[in-house]
C-alpha cells in the first residue's frame, strides 16, 4: 500500500487520505510485556487509534505482531513480514519503526544470531533485529522505543548478560534522528504504562499529519510532559514520609522507603496516573518502587527490598523528628475535629452575628 508523504511538523495536512504505517518489531530481547500492556491503554485506547475514533488522527495501518492475522508465509505477498520488506523498499511513506525489547549485540557472538524476525527470502536465512533496525531506521519517519528495554536495555542487559543487549539509542546514537529531523523516542517502563504508550502514539500521529508542534523530551528521550515528576511527587503516601512514618513490613500502608522504595530519585507518573485506566500506581497500592523507567534499571537499584541509600533526609532519618511531628499535628487534628460550640439548640443566637 503506498500513501503520500506526511508533512513536516507544523504544516497542517489534510489527514482524510494519509496512511502511517506502524510497523512493530517485537523481537528484540523482550517478553512482550509492553504489547500486552497497550490493549490495556484507555486514555486513549489502541481500538480507538486503530480504527480512527480520535478527530483529526490519520489513518493508522498496524502491522503489530500481538494483533496482527497476516500471517502468511515468510516473504510471500500480503504476509505480515513483507510489510516490513515494503518498507525496506522504500514503498511504505510515512511509517513509525515502534522497537519492543533490547537491541543483542550481533558483532559479538561467535556463531549463529541472537534474535531474528523473518526470514531473508534470498537466502532463507533469519534477518536479525540489528539488521531490521539498519534497514528500516533510515527510512522511518520516527524511530519509537517502547518499553526500558528497547529504550536502554533493561532486565537483558543487566551486568554479565553474555548479549551485550543495549537500548536503541544506545544502538543508533543518542543524537541520532530521523530523516524527519525526529529524534528517538523513548516510552520507558517494565512494562510501560499503557496511557504513557498509547498518547505517545498519539502525539506522534498528528504530529506526522502537520497538526502537532515537535514532540518535547527530556534528556533520556522521554516524552517530558509524562516523565518530568519524580514518583514520590505523586505517591499517595508522601504525607506519610514527610511526618516520618514508615512501614516496616510490607502490608503496613505507611511510605515504603525502608523497605526498599526508590520513588524519591525516580522519574514516573505512574502514582498520579495509576495503571489501567486510573487505577493502581506501584507505591499507591503498597509496591516499592523498583525504577523500572530509569535508564540505570535494573543494577543501579538493586538489591530490589533493600533501603536505598542517600534518599532519606536526615530529619525523617531521625526518629524523633517523626514522633514531634506526628504530636503536634495529633493535637491540631483534634482541635479541628470539633464542630464549633455555636451549633447547639436553644433560644440564644452565639454565632457572633450583629444586626
Ligand atoms: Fe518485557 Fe520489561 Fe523488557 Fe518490556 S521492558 S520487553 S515488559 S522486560
Ligand atoms: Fe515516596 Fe516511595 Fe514513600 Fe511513596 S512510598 S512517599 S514514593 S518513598
Ligand atoms: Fe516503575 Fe516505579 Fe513507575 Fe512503578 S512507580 S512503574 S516501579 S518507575
Amino acid at each position: 500500500m503506498m500513501s503520500r508523504p506526511a508533512a513536516t511538523a507544523g504544516e497542517a495536512t489534510d489527514t482524510d487520505d494519509l496512511v502511517v504505517h506502524l510497523l512493530w518489531i517485537n523481537a528484540g530481547l523482550s517478553c512482550d510485556g509492553d504489547s500486552v500492556a497497550l490493549t490495556a491503554a484507555t486514555q486513549p485506547s489502541i481500538e480507538e487509534i486503530a480504527l480512527g475514533a480520535l478527530p483529526g488522527l490519520p489513518k493508522v495501518a498496524l502491522h503489530w505482531p500481538l494483533l496482527d492475522y497476516e500471517c502468511g508465509p515468510d516473504g510471500g505477498a500480503d504476509s505480515f513480514i513483507d510489510w516490513f520488506h515494503r518498507a525496506d523498499r522504500g514503498e511504505l511513506e510515512p511509517f513509525v519503526l515502534v522497537v519492543e525489547g533490547s537491541v543483542p549485540n550481533e558483532a559479538i557472538k561467535r556463531e549463529g544470531y541472537w534474535s531474528g524476525f523473518g526470514i531473508d527470502p534470498a537466502t532463507g536465512q533469519p534477518i536479525t533485529v540489528c539488521e531490521w533496525l539498519d534497514r528500516l531506521a533510515p527510512k522511518a519517519t520516527v524511530v519509537l522505543a517502547a518499553g526500558t528495554c528497547a529504550a536502554y536495555g533493561g532486565v537483558h542487559a543487566m551486568a554479565g548478560n553474555p548479549t551485550g543487549a543495549m537500548g536503541v539509542p544506545d544502538y543508533l546514537g543518542w543524537e541520532w534522528r530521523s530523516k524527519a529531523d525526529v529524534p528517538i523516542v523513548c516510552v520507558p517502563g517494565c512494562p510501560v504504562q499503557p496511557d504513557n504508550l498509547s498518547e505517545t502514539i498519539v502525539h506522534l500521529l498528528y504530529q506526522i499529519a502537520g497538526r502537532a508542534p515537535a514532540i518535547p523530551l527530556d534528556e533520556n528521550l522521554r516524552p517530558a510532559w509524562l516523565f518530568d515528576r519524580t514518583v514520590h511527587e505523586g505517591c499517595s503516601l508522601a504525607g506519610y514520609y514527610e511526618q516520618g512514618d514508615f512501614s516496616a513490613v510490607f502490608g503496613q500502608d505507611r511510605c515504603l522507603v525502608k523497605i526498599g522504595c526508590w520513588g524519591p530519585a525516580v522519574k514516573c507518573n505512574v502514582p498520579k496516573r495509576g495503571w489501567i485506566n486510573g487505577v493502581g500506581g506501584c507505591p499507591n497500592v503498597g509496591g516499592i518502587c523498583i525504577a523500572c523507567t530509569m535508564p540505570g534499571f535494573p543494577d543501579r537499584f538493586m538489591p530490589f527490598m533493600d533501603q536505598p541509600s542517600g534518599l532519606h533526609t536526615p530529619e525523617t532519618d531521625e526518629g524523633l523528628y517523626g514522633i514531634l511531628i506526628r504530636t503536634l499535628r495529633g493535637l491540631t487534628l483534634h482541635d479541628v475535629e470539633k464542630e464549633p460550640e455555636w451549633r447547639r439548640r436553644g433560644h440564644e443566637l452565639t454565632t457572633g452575628y450583629e444586626p
